[in-house]
């Protein structure tokens, strides 16, 4: 194993933070896996899987099954996690900005395409050795003039030239989903299967250039402009996995997560062993596109009658919104069927405020499809 140390563009005197990222695996290693967690500051889930994760890979790397370097970064974002404001953790939004620390990472596809051009040939391999040689020189150009810009071209860096990455996030109060693109399903679908994922919600470009996005979208991309005449092939795929609630921290789902994970990596060809036998997908993957966020048009006590991992017929009770001083009580549906996998940890709703998310089947949003 072997730890590097990322300084981060320090905001003010005497505050220098860094990235830590461990690397396993051989030199030259066959393939790269890229992990992270707690890019949300205030999402531990994955942070504790990554520390599962990092005794079991070193075993693994010890024992000479690791194919692939293996990049595990626990702690994604220092700069979140030091917002602690009064007693409340607010690791989503950095405070100077107010900018969502899962967006905005650098879309290069335009710069990369540019520099390939007149460059590419018949070989996707030589292709693919191309884009990522280009990418990583156009990477090592940028500038960043903040610590947010400087955390985040850090991590981009680290991960613009792995095969697979994989983000560590959890929701409010939720079960196992995750998002990726419809053209790495076929690929992510194992995991999602080991991960015991009950939505697995997909989309090509959800709007906000996420971490997980900036790698599949930068293919994806050059892709449609050269693709006709060469083949480009999927050079990295990427999938933000939600490990349940901001509660659900403890070790024996983390053990389960961390073996899921190690299972498939194995799978994939990244560790040597025998595959373990594929469990059930509990959910079919829908489009991001149907997921319906369902909001309250009223404010009040929210007390909610669904549970995360429930499926709703259409027109399910999710929720009553109670106003103590009217007496007024607001009963709140689902629109469309399908399974609600998230719901707020908030139990004073404000109006308008999305209580819940729920996986449907039918495409029927468009435009920007994340949260804020
Ligand atoms: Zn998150």
């Amino acid at each position: 194993m072997r730890h590097q140390i990322h300084d981060l563009l320090a905001p003010l005197p005497g505050t220098a933070r860094q990235i830590h990222s461990f690397h396993f695996g051989p030199q030259p290693a066959k393939g790269k896996i890229y992990i992270q967690s707690s890019l949300h500051a205030d999402e531990m889930p994955g942070m504790l899987v990554a520390w599962h994760l990092k005794q079991r890979l070193a075993e693994l790397e010890a024992a000479g099954r690791l194919r692939s370097e293996i990049v595990l970064v626990p702690v994604a974002n220092p700069a979140g996690l030091e917002q602690v404001l009064m007693d409340v953790p607010l690791g989503r939004y950095e405070l100077e900005s107010g900018q969502n620390f899962n967006r905005w990472f650098v879309d290069l596809s335009e710069e990369v395409g540019n520099a390939i051009e007149g460059q590419l040939g018949d070989d996707p391999q030589r292709n693919l050795e191309l884009i990522r040689d280009s990418l990583r020189h156009a990477l090592a150009r940028q500038t960043a003039s903040t610590q947010l810009q400087s955390q985040r071209l850090t991590l981009q860096r680290l991960a613009c030239d792995a095969d697979m990455v994989l983000d560590l996030h959890c929701d409010f109060e939720a079960v196992a989903h995750l998002y990726t693109t419809p053209e790495a399903w076929p690929q992510v679908e194992p995991l999602a299967r080991y991960i015991g994922a009950q939505a697995s919600l997909l989309a090509t470009d959800s709007g906000g250039q996420s971490f997980d996005e900036c790698f599949t979208l930068l293919w994806w991309q050059l892709k449609e402009r050269f693709g006709e005449h060469f083949d480009i092939p999927h050079g990295s795929f990427s999938v933000t996995v939600e490990l349940r609630g901001q509660g659900d921290v403890s070790h024996p789902m983390a053990s389960l997560d961390s073996q899921a994970l190690i299972d498939y990596l194995i799978q994939f060809g990244a560790i040597a062993g025998e595959p373990a036998p594929l469990p059930d997908l509990p959910y079919p993957a829908t489009p991001l596109a149907g997921v319906e966020p369902v909001a309250t048009p009223v404010g009040g006590l929210l007390v909610f009658s669904a549970l995360p991992g429930q499926y709703l017929e259409a027109g399910q009770l999710i929720a009553e919104i109670i106003d103590p001083i009217s007496d007024r009580v607001t009963p709140v549906h689902c629109t469309a069927a399908g399974l609600m996998y998230a719901r707020s940890l908030r139990r004073m709703a404000t109006a308008g405020m999305v209580i819940a998310h729920v996986a449907g089947a039918e495409a029927y949003r468009s435009g920007y499809l994340l949260s804020p």
